[in-house]
């Protein structure tokens, strides 16, 4: 395809390399290198603080928004004074005319509020699943209105929205597996990576490992710093080594000799990065099908899926895991579907269809 002019707008939770964002982060840079290796051009729009290297990055200063899971399903719509959502997307206005394509990666009422009164065309990248009425509806306004302009990262994350996405695009995600070294035989621990939130079940997996009186090394942002400390009273013996945050690189060298990744989440899971980034490294995912994962993992070959919210089903999964699952085979899977190169084909894709209709 022609060589696009790409201005991506960023989540308005957090500064990019804070880990508040989640997912986000990751998935605005991998979009942002994967893009730029086929010719386009992307200039970056984010929070004040923000890093990201070798990307041409705008950063603007205001008020961070509240993450849109902490909140109810009838909540209203409230920005903060001096927004740094309103801040970025009136930057974002005053410049328009110097880009082909918009791509909002925030998952806020505003961007899809504004859609019709930009003249360049907003591509809109949804990160999570149904979490609002006021949310469901403008972006199923938006899905019908501007056909097309709608991407999501798995199916289960599409079909939670009411009413129904039409003309939606599942973009799965895509990583550059050269940071992820592939790690043949494993240590003796259990890895549970992501922000440290109710939604993301993390008791789940201390109650599995503690019941083997195995590892758990965590890593991640602690979101929720009394939930953190819930998890670890509830189980005082439980061997938890919690890790911090690190950059993506750093990561990918810890978590890649660990025996598998344990993921139970309590909600829609739109997609789960943290699987792609196990699989990469040959670490086999040992998950809840729910969501994303249920999509990723290949249940018997790349990992386990178990039934949801069923401690007693991961027990059953970490116990033959090491066993059963041939870990060159989960490189393979995040070779053949989530390199970068995979994930601009698809976005190459949506991207065309935005702008012929
Ligand atoms: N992450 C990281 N360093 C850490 C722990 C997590 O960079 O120490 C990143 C991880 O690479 C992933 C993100 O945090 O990209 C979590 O994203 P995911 O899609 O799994 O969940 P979300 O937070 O979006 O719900």
């Amino acid at each position: 395809m022609r060589s696009l002019r790409l201005l991506f707008v960023s989540t308005s939770v957090g500064a990019l390399g804070t880990g508040l964002g989640g997912g986000v982060e990751l998935t605005l840079k991998n979009l942002a290198i994967a893009l730029a290796q086929q010719g386009h051009s992307i200039t970056v729009i984010a929070p004040e603080g923000s890093t990201l290297e070798g990307v041409s990055l705008i950063e603007i200063p205001g008020n961070l928004q509240i993450t849109a899971q902490t909140q109810g399903r009838q909540t209203l719509i409230t920005m903060p004074e001096n927004s740094v959502l309103g801040n970025m997307w009136n930057y974002a206005r005053t410049v328009q005319q110097g880009y082909d394509l918009i791509v909002n990666f925030a998952y806020d009422w505003l961007p899809f509020y504004l859609t019709p009164f930009f003249t360049t065309p907003i591509g809109h990248l949804v990160s999570m699943g149904s979490l609002s009425e006021a949310m469901d509806q403008i972006i199923s306004h938006v899905a019908s209105s501007y056909p097309h302009t709608i991407a999501v990262h798995s199916q289960a994350q599409a079909e939670s929205f009411e009413p129904r996405l039409e003309f939606v695009r599942n973009l799965q995600n895509g990583f550059d597996l050269s940071q992820y070294p592939f790690c043949a035989t494993a240590q003796d621990f259990y890895a549970w990576v992501g922000r440290i939130a109710p939604e993301k079940g993390l008791e789940d997996a201390v109650a599995a490992i503690d019941h083997f009186g195995a590892t758990l090394k965590v890593w991640g942002v602690i979101q929720d710093e009394a939930y953190w400390n819930e998890v670890r009273s509830r189980y005082p013996k439980a061997k938890i080594e919690y890790q911090g945050f690190l950059p993506t690189a750093e990561l990918a060298i810890a978590l890649a000799p660990a025996i598998a990744l344990i993921m139970t989440p309590k909600w829609v899971e739109a997609f789960g990065n943290v699987a792609i980034e196990a699989l990469a490294c040959g670490v086999p995912v040992i998950a809840y099908a729910r969501g994303g994962p249920a999509e990723i993992v290949r249940s018997g070959e790349t990992g386990y899926l178990v039934e949801p919210d069923d401690v007693t089903g991961l027990i059953g999964a970490i116990a033959q895991v090491e066993e059963t699952i041939d870990r060159s085979r989960c490189r393979q899977q995040a070779e053949k579907q989530y390199s970068l190169a995979a994930m601009a084909d698809r976005v190459e894709a949506w991207f065309e269809q935005i702008l012929k209709s």
